[in-house]
């Protein structure tokens, strides 16, 4: 378990924990809604593998650290659980009763890998901690009511139908966060703004957002669609997956490792981590300039498709890991785009972005900006709008 604690903060009422559970891990942050403050924050990994063999125990940890850190746990006013999937049910943080976890339990078929822990890390909180309410907040939620033209897959649509088979996008508590700091940054109302947020993580998603409301997405029925990622390829011609099967004889369980843990930055030069992927490239690695130069490629082709299907843009911002320490990617993956208004600025591009800050040249058309995306401090704010606590 590796964590940071500051005790100063332990004694006050109203902290929302948020659990984010993978499926080998549980994420965990104690904090105050109002501010932002962290009083503790960590993560236990290998869960299965370990002497912590289930989410329940994990989170037992997690308590004990809380003891030993001198936090009483009647602070917590409310827990907020990131949930991957909300499929055509959730479109809102919803208060998790019985009937709640019934129906993220059902759609485990959808996210195989993530609901499952979900729902474990929320029984095993409901259970440590009776009587305090427990929050959901679905990945997919934000992208709710794409368009039925950006949400549907050209194929037989009773099989759409019947199996629930449409893009859903993830990551959208990030993108919905990132996008109200943006109107706020250009102090306009968030209703009027036309943006496009660019998530650029471990995991990658763009997403194209008209006066507050996602319209298109990236990531579609799995986070496995969209933009070239860390260890997964983004988009492919699906008749790929096929080939792989026929033609090389590949099971699913074989193409779904290829493609979520062996492809990407990853698939290409061997690191999945942007920082290596840089120093290899100035080294002057040929294979970590092709990963580079394809990630770049498709992050262009996603920004063409969003200002087309926006028509007015007025801004684009970059977040998450790469997106907010890379000043690299950001030039690149605007340059040359300055008769649509969009240029970068080199000296405001050159560091990381701890706080939201412009990029783009003052009288610029479109405000490029760097902002510092906070799911956890979204989380924790829907927890308490929707808990008692
Ligand atoms: P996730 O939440 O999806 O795991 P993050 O948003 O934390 O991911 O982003 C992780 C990515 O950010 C990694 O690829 C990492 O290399 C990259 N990153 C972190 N810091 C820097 C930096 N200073 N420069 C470039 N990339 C960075």
């Amino acid at each position: 378990m590796t964590g940071t604690t500051d005790t100063t903060a332990g004694s006050r009422g109203g902290a929302v924990l948020v659990l984010n559970s993978g499926s080998s891990s549980l994420k965990y942050q104690l904090l105050y809604p109002d501010t932002g403050e962290v009083v503790v924050s960590g993560i236990i990994e290998r869960i299965g593998e370990t002497d912590v063999p289930d989410h329940g125990t994990a989170l037992r940890r997690v308590f004990d650290e809380f003891a030993s850190a001198g936090i009483d746990l009647s602070s917590i006013a409310a827990v907020g659980h990131r949930v991957v999937h909300g499929g055509r049910t959730f479109h809102e943080p919803t208060l998790i009763d019985d009937d709640v976890l019934a129906e993220i339990r059902r759609l485990s078929s959808l996210a195989p890998l993530h609901n499952p822990a979900n729902v474990a890390g929320i029984e095993v909180a409901r259970e440590l901690l009776p009587g305090v309410d427990q929050v959901a907040v679905f990945d997919t939620a934000f992208f709710f009511h794409l368009p039925d033209a950006a949400a549907t897959y050209a194929i037989d649509s009773a099989v759409a139908e019947q199996h629930a088979l449409r893009r859903y996008g993830f990551h959208g508590t990030s993108h919905r966060y990132v996008s109200e700091r943006v109107a706020e940054f250009l102090g306009r109302p968030y209703s009027e703004v036309n943006q496009i947020v660019l998530h650029l993580g471990n995991g990658a998603s763009a997403s194209a957002i008209r006066g507050g409301r996602a319209i298109d997405t990236s990531m579609g029925l799995t986070p496995l669609e969209g933009l070239v990622m860390g260890t997964r390829s983004g988009d492919i011609d699906p008749g790929l997956v096929l080939h792989l099967n026929r033609a090389l004889g590949m099971g699913v369980d074989e193409i779904d490792d290829l493609l979520n843990r062996r492809s990407g930055l990853r698939g290409l030069c061997g690191e999945n981590d942007f920082r290596s992927v840089r120093g290899l490239i100035d080294a002057g690695d040929a294979a970590a300039r092709l990963a580079y130069d394809v990630y770049v490629h498709r992050l262009r082709r996603y920004i063409g498709a969003y200002l087309v299907e926006l028509g007015r843009v007025d801004a684009i911002t970059f977040t998450a890991g790469v997106g907010e320490n890379d000043p690299g990617i950001r030039a690149d993956a605007l340059a040359g785009l300055e008769r649509f208004g969009i240029a970068v600025d080199p000296e405001r591009n050159a560091g990381r972005a701890a706080v939201p800050t412009r990029i783009s040249p003052d009288g610029a058309e479109v405000a490029v900006l760097a902002v510092p995306t906070n799911e956890e401090l979204a989380i924790a704010r829907d927890t308490i709008a929707l808990s008692g606590g």
